[in-house]
């Protein structure tokens, strides 16, 4: 009885989000079956949850800042940077374990080397270009090149790139203040050294530390607010998102390599950053996981870690008890920086089009790919659908036809999904055990530090 009730008060908001899901899905195959929206009344339809990804990501920008300055300024330098590196050798650990893990599902379960290229429809998302096109002109330039053909390729390149960014516009223009780009990365390098610097200055440093405190505590004051409406800007995303999916088909096509990419995201974050979880801190995975759960539905629905982070930040901090200043330095870093699930999913989807292009990738092809995807993965922006965009490095660094992204464009939106929410378990993951690998340096800092004392830390 008590329990029961101190249950319900306690995960009220996950309840209702996982709730909201739910009815988002019926609502929007309700809607599709039975009425035909114009594209302005689907565009009325998904703006509650626009409202939703609004709000979050206005809050991303304070939140940063006030958290890495204050994180920083607390620790001495040499703390800091302990904490720094051990962070970075986690990120770099899980990353390449990601992409390995990646290549070896791709290799064996082999998803384009039973599907050939003509079985997809490579006009998926570019009507433009139909499939026969396209292969006669790929015949027509291999064997010679003639100044016509070659014109003809480029021209075909073109509009398959228009073609993308056609989508990435459209797919931008729903993620609102990101078509512009923050430069999150710049943001944090400069937030560190801000942080460093006042937290070396005395005294008068100090009011900057308190000023910092008191925006990071306003602001997450502010995502306390915002998570109050996140089960009806869930429900409308999702429910939007059905209704404005226009070709269900090609799920079934690409099937086997949704499978794979699907599957290595699952035993990442089923198998292998539960056991390093546990082995360096020897507590239950699985409860620290369920803690962050709110944080993980948030990135399914919304793509993206960046404007996950306030989400992330209360689950860290309020359910599973992270340190602060251990989640103010590893939470905005790995955002950007950690993404276990692109960097399986670029991998993944690389070796598929090599397949796809009847090409027997050798040793040294595969270590280039698992490099580039690594690099891939540090580069992409935590915005829905970066992963696609730095997949051309990936392609380009194997010989492969950068326009070839087009061939999975079209499923990319729930890969995007899934692949966000491992890059938040493993931010998650890491707060956890950085904590715990320095654990002797902050209860020094707690007995030595009488600063410490002063902020609310
Ligand atoms: N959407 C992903 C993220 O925000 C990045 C990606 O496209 O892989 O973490």
């Amino acid at each position: 009885g008590c329990d029961w009730k101190r249950f319900l008060r306690n995960n009220w908001l996950l309840l209702s989000t996982v709730a909201s899901v739910v009815l988002g899905i019926v609502i929007g195959v309700l809607v599709r079956e039975y009425s035909k929206l114009s594209n302005l009344e689907k565009f009325y339809f998904s703006f509650p949850g626009e409202i939703l990804m609004r709000m979050l990501k206005l809050v991303i920008l304070p939140l940063i800042i006030s958290s890495m300055i204050t994180g920083v300024a607390a620790l001495d330098s040499n703390v800091s940077g302990k904490i720094g590196l051990r962070a970075v050798v986690y990120y770099f650990c899980t990353t390449i374990i990601a992409v390995i893990l990646g290549i070896i599902l791709v290799v064996s379960i082999k998803p384009g080397v039973t599907q050939k290229m003509d079985e997809i429809d490579r006009t998926g998302s570019s009507p433009e270009i139909s499939t026969v096109d396209y292969k006669t002109t790929r015949e027509e330039v291999t064997p010679s090149s003639e100044p016509e053909t070659n014109g003809t390729e480029v021209s075909v390149t073109a509009t398959m790139t228009t073609a993308i960014f056609k989508n990435k516009t459209k797919e931008y223009k729903v993620v609102g203040m990101y078509s512009d780009g923050i430069n999150v990365l710049g943001l944090i390098v400069f937030c560190l050294v801000f942080g460093l610097v006042i937290g070396k200055m005395g005294e008068r440093g100090q009011i900057l530390v308190d000023f910092f405190n008191a925006l990071s505590d306003a602001t997450m004051k502010i995502v306390q607010i915002i998570m109050c409406y996140m089960p009806i800007g869930i429900l409308f995303l999702i429910a939007g998102k059905i209704i404005e999916v226009e070709d269900w088909e090609i799920f079934r096509k690409l099937g086997l390599y949704m499978a794979t990419v699907l599957s290595g995201l699952a035993i990442h974050s089923i198998v292998i950053l539960p056991l390093i979880y546990f082995i360096i801190v020897r507590k239950n995975p699985f409860r620290f996981a369920m803690g962050m759960a709110q944080a993980l539905l948030t990135a399914l629905m919304i793509s993206s870690s960046s404007a996950t982070l306030p989400v992330t930040f209360r689950c860290a901090e309020e359910k599973n008890q992270v340190d602060k200043r251990i989640t103010r330095f590893v939470l905005p870093v790995g955002a950007t920086i950690n993404m276990d699930g692109t960097a399986l999913y670029e991998a993944v989807a690389a070796v598929f089009i090599a397949q796809l292009n009847d090409l027997d990738l050798g040793i040294g092809q595969i270590i280039t790919i698992s490099i580039t995807a690594t690099a891939a993965s540090i580069g992409a922006a935590g915005v829905p659908q970066a992963g696609l965009v730095t997949m051309v490095i990936v392609l380009s660094a194997v010989g492969l036809p950068a326009e070839d992204v087009t061939l999975i464009i079209a499923v990319d939106w729930l890969l995007d999904r899934f692949r966000t929410m491992v890059n938040v378990l493993g931010d998650a993951f890491g707060t956890g055990i950085v904590e715990k690998l320095s654990k002797k340096e902050l209860e020094r800092m707690d007995v030595s530090s009488e600063v410490n004392i002063v902020n609310p830390f």
